[in-house]
C-alpha cells in the first residue's frame, strides 16, 4: 500500500530530535532559561546585517515577477558565476558557472549527488564519526553505505583502515570537514594521504572513484586554521555546500553542488546532477536566496561568538575533569562520556536540565555531542549544572 522503508523513515525521528522535542516540553513546564539544549546545529549568530539589507533592497528595487519567478532549473547564471569568482579569488580556482548546480542547502546537494552517482552495488563510504543523514541519503539513492572508524585519538582518518574498506564497487566518499558531530578539520597530511589512496586504487579498478565534499561548515574555524580545499588535491573532487551555517540561513534552503571541469566525465556527470534533480524535484533553488547569495558571497556571521563559547567550554570541561579535545571547526564539542554508556550519561544529564546528544547515532559510541552555536549566557548560566554532573562521576 505504502513505501514500508519511507514509512519506517517517517514514523522514527531522528534521536537528536528527539532530544530537541524533549527540550521543548520541559521548556513549556519549568521555563526556557532553566533548560540548557545543547541538543541542535541551529545557529545562534545572526546572518550578517548585510543579508537583510540585500533582502530589502530586492524587495524594493526588482520586479516582483523576477524576483519570485522560477530561474533556470541549474540556478541563476549570475548567482553561480558570483559564487565562481568568489571561490576562483580565495582558492586561486578557475571555476565558471557551468560548473555549478543551485540546491536548496546540503541534505539536497548530498542526495542529487549520490542520485547522480549511485549504481546497483555502488559502495559509498563515509567516515565516523558521521553526520547520521548519510546513511539514510546514500541507502535511498540507491548505494550501500560502508563505514570507516576514524582515529580515536585524533579523530583525523585512520588511513590505513580506509584503504582497506576500498573495494571494487566503491564509487565514492564522502569527506565532512570541519567535522560535524567532532569539530575536527582533516589536516593537509590527511587529505594528502586519502588522495594518495585514492589515486592508487582508482588505478588498480581502472575507474573513477570520487570524493564527496560536504562542506556546510567551510568557514567556521578558529585560531586562524585552514581548511583544505579538495578540489586542488584531487580531481574526482564534487563538492556539496550550503550558505546554512556560514550565512546563518538554514531556513532559507539554500546551496550548491560544484563539479569541477577536472572530474571524469565531466560533462556527463554535471548532466547526471541534472538530471538527479530533476528526477527529485530539485529544480530552480529559491529564486530569492540566491539574489541574496549574488550579493553576500563570500561573508559570514560573526563566527567569532562560536569561538568565544568553544573556549567557555573547553575550558570549564578541563577544569571539571570531562575528556574534550579543543576542535577547530564547525560548532560541535565531542566529549567523551564518563561511562562506557553515552545514553545512560546523557539520561544523567538530563537530571541537571543539559540536553545532550549520545554518539551512537554518529557510528562512534562512547561520546556525546554538544552544539554550542547558543547563547552564552545559557552556557555561562549551564556551568554549574557541568559541574554537579562531574561530581556525580566523581570526576574532579
Ligand atoms: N551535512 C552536515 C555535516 C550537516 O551538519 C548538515 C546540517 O546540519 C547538513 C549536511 C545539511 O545541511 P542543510 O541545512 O544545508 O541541508
Amino acid at each position: 500500500m505504502i513505501s514500508e522503508k519511507m514509512y519506517e523513515l517517517g514514523a522514527k525521528s531522528s534521536v537528536i530530535r528527539e532530544i530537541f522535542e524533549y527540550g521543548k516540553k520541559r521548556k513549556a513546564e519549568i521555563g526556557a532559561d532553566n533548560v540548557y539544549d545543547y541538543s541542535l546545529g541551529n545557529p545562534s549568530v545572526p546572518a550578517p546585517e548585510s543579508v537583510n539589507e540585500a533582502i530589502r533592497e530586492l524587495t524594493l528595487n526588482m520586479n516582483s515577477c523576477d524576483l519570485h519567478g522560477y530561474t533556470s532549473a541549474v540556478g541563476d547564471n549570475g548567482t553561480r558565476q558570483a559564487i565562481a569568482d568568489d571561490l576562483n579569488k580565495r582558492f586561486g580556482t578557475s571555476f565558471g558557472m557551468h560548473n555549478f548546480y543551485m540546491t536548496c542547502g546540503a541534505a539536497a546537494s548530498l542526495c542529487i549527488t549520490f542520485r547522480a552517482l549511485a549504481e546497483k552495488d555502488d559502495e559509498i563510504i563515509i567516515f565516523a564519526p558521521y553526520f547520521p543523514e548519510y546513511k539514510v541519503f546514500i541507502s535511498s539513492q540507491g548505494a550501500t553505505p560502508v563505514e570507516v572508524k576514524c582515529d580515536a585519538d585524533t579523530l583525523q582518518i585512520d588511513l590505513d583502515r580506509f584503504e582497506k574498506a576500498i573495494t571494487k564497487n566503491t564509487k565514492a566518499v564522502v569527506v565532512n570537514s570541519p567535522n560535524n558531530p567532532s569539530g575536527v578539520v582533516l589536516s593537509e597530511d590527511t587529505v594528502k594521504g586519502m588522495c594518495e589512496i585514492l589515486k592508487r586504487k582508482q588505478a588498480e579498478y581502472g575507474k573513477p572513484i570520487f570524493i564527496i565534499s560536504d562542506e556546510p561548515y567551510r568557514e567556521l574555524v578558529y585560531d586562524g586554521v585552514k581548511v583544505p580545499f579538495l578540489t586542488k588535491y584531487y580531481d574526482n573532487t564534487i563538492v556539496c555546500y550550503s550558505y546554512s551555517k556560514s550565512l546563518s540561513l538554514p531556513g532559507d534552503r539554500i546551496g550548491y553542488i560544484l563539479v569541477p571541469d577536472e572530474v571524469a566525465d565531466f560533462e556527463l556527470i554535471y548532466k547526471a546532477v541534472c538530471g538527479a534533480g530533476r528526477s527529485l524535484g530539485y529544480v530552480c533553488a529559491p529564486s530569492m536566496m540566491q539574489f541574496v547569495i549574488r550579493k553576500c558571497v563570500g561573508q559570514t556571521g560573526d563566527i567569532s561568538v562560536y569561538k568565544h563559547n568553544r573556549d567557555l567550554l573547553v575550558n570549564a570541561f578541563n577544569e571539571y575533569g570531562f575528556k574534550v579535545a579543543k576542535p577547530d571547526g564547525a560548532f560541535y564539542l565531542f566529549m567523551k562520556s564518563p561511562e562506557e554508556d553515552a545514553v545512560a550519561f546523557c539520561e544523567k544529564a538530563k537530571k541537571y536540565e543539559l540536553l545532550l546528544v549520545p554518539s551512537d547515532s554518529f557510528g562512534f559510541p562512547g561520546y556525546v555531542r554538544l552544539s554550542y552555536c547558543v547563547s552564552t549566557a545559557m552556557i555561562e548560566k549551564s556551568l554549574p549544572s557541568f559541574k554537579a554532573l562531574s561530581e556525580e562521576y566523581n570526576l574532579i
